[in-house]
């Protein structure tokens, strides 16, 4: 795909289809003067500010195409840092094609994909990475991932690499510097301050790789897997969410029947109860299931309920649960269920003698009569809050930015094995060169391929 920058480009930047309006973006040198060509306002548009809207007629050989509302938005002030011009027409497929028409005739090229966005871009108005994240935000199911992609065209973790980058290009000078007077042996780049500058950005950039999987479980729905023995109460658990929450979950456009049984949003998180349909197939063959089979399901989860019920020996249910292999990386809630099967009703003494016994958070609850449900999303939901904490609500979610932040981690520990080492100035600085250039394919600093950029933008919607 080829971009160029000179022309004048047109979409149609609503969905295509019939609406109440629909919204016609033009940008380049050309915008204002193609729409002064058939838009009669009060005065012309290149008479007025920018940042106003204007109201008129589309009009073609004296036939009026539609009355319309225009926004101006002059250069260097606008998306794509170029003259851009917006008019809301009605929506009509007839009007909004007619009107595109004549864009073209007086001038206008009909946008790639992408194309508005990719021009934001070669302007500076944003960084390669918050470009990407227009693309996200547009794509956004969910409030997680809305607020991830939202983070990101905001800034998120531009910000840091810019600066790392940056401190990294001063010693990358000195130590050029050096290689300038190596005939003098002088030492320009403080060797402990670079070593301290290495060891903080390996810090930076491992945690950003590691939130890749965080950020990714946010955007598709936290795994949480329910075990526990055959009859424990697995299914009435999983029906009883499910029920609560079903009118969140098919408000969402194209829900299937499938996306709901295992899908559920709470407080705006999105959780996926994996392979519970697994479990449930099983229930026809009790002797086949044990705690085992569904154990098997346990090591794709970020969050296990262990459900067991209330009845039993609180020794044998703390057994059971070591028996577990649980992760590091896992949360775990262990469930005693069945809770209005017991009369008297010392529940939290079982609660607590248990939690003590495995160290983790223990909750009793009826999936019958929904006892305690509210209290078992609502500690869901804090446990993905507070893992959103640990990375300050910053995740990487773009494979190409994983892929060259784990380039860059390697460059740096080639770096830090170099310092330790004491190796020359002049192989420092080839692998300093490394990292810069994998740091800076991130937000685009260095010059990239026209062929990334259009694979990159090629991935937008027309108008964006
Ligand atoms: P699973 O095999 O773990 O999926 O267990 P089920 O959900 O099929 O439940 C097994 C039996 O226990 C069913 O008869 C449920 O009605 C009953 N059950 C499940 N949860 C509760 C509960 O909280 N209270 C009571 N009284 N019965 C429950």
């Amino acid at each position: 795909m080829t971009y160029t920058q000179h022309d004048t480009i047109v979409a149609l930047s609503t969905p295509v289809g019939e609406g109440a309006l629909g919204v016609i973006r033009l940008s380049g040198l050309l915008a204002i003067d193609i729409v002064d060509a058939f838009f009669t306002g009060k005065k012309k548009i290149k008479d007025q500010q920018s940042h106003t809207l204007h109201f008129g007629k589309i009009v073609v050989q004296d036939e009026i195409i539609d009355e319309v509302v225009v926004s101006v938005f002059k250069n260097p002030h606008s998306y794509t840092g170029e003259d851009v011009i917006e008019m809301s027409c009605h929506g009509s497929p007839f009007i909004l094609k007619s009107i595109i028409d004549i864009c073209q005739q007086h001038g206008a090229r009909l946008a790639k994909p992408g194309e508005f966005t990719m021009r934001a871009f070669l302007n500076g108005k944003l960084d390669l990475s918050q470009a990407e994240a227009v693309a996200d935000i547009i794509a956004s199911e969910n409030k997680a991932q809305h607020e991830m992609a939202f983070k990101q065209m905001r800034g998120g973790y531009s910000d840091i690499i810019a600066s790392l980058r940056n401190e990294l290009i001063e010693f990358a000078a000195l130590i050029e510097l050096e290689l300038d007077f190596s005939e003098e042996d002088v030492e320009f780049a403080n060797r402990e301050k670079f070593m301290q500058l290495i060891l903080k950005m390996k810090q930076t950039v491992s945690t950003l790789i590691q939130s890749f999987e965080m950020g990714n479980v946010l955007k598709h729905g936290i795994p949480v897997a329910i075990i526990g023995e055959p009859n424990a109460g697995k299914s009435t658990l999983l029906n009883k969410l499910l029920h609560e929450e079903k009118a969140i979950v098919s408000d969402i456009a194209g829900t299937t029947r499938d996306f709901i049984e295992d899908t559920i949003q709470i407080e705006g998180v999105q959780f996926r109860f994996i392979d519970t349909a697994g479990i449930r197939e099983t229930d026809d063959n009790l002797e086949a299931i044990g705690i085992a089979r569904s154990f098997q399901k346990m090591n794709s989860a970020k969050i296990i309920l262990f459900i067991v019920d209330i009845q039993k020996d609180y020794k044998q249910i703390v057994n059971d649960f070591k028996q577990l292999a649980i992760l590091p990386t896992q949360h775990v809630l262990i469930l005693l269920n069945k809770s209005d099967r017991i009369v008297d009703c010392n529940a939290y003494d079982i609660e607590e003698a248990i939690s003590t016994l495995t160290g983790k958070k223990v909750m009793e609850i009826s999936a019958y009569t929904g006892r305690n449900l509210e209290r078992l999303t609502h500690e869901l939901v804090n446990i993905v809050h507070a893992e959103k904490l640990q990375h300050n609500g910053l995740f990487v979610t773009n494979a190409r930015h994983l892929s060259a932040l784990q380039e860059t981690l390697l460059h740096i520990q080639q770096i830090e094995v170099g310092l330790q080492d004491n190796i020359s100035g002049e192989f420092l600085s080839i692998d300093i060169k490394m990292a810069l250039h994998s740091l800076g394919i991130i937000t685009g600093v260095i010059e990239l391929d026209k062929d990334i950029l259009g694979t990159i933008f090629g991935k937008f919607c027309i108008g964006k």
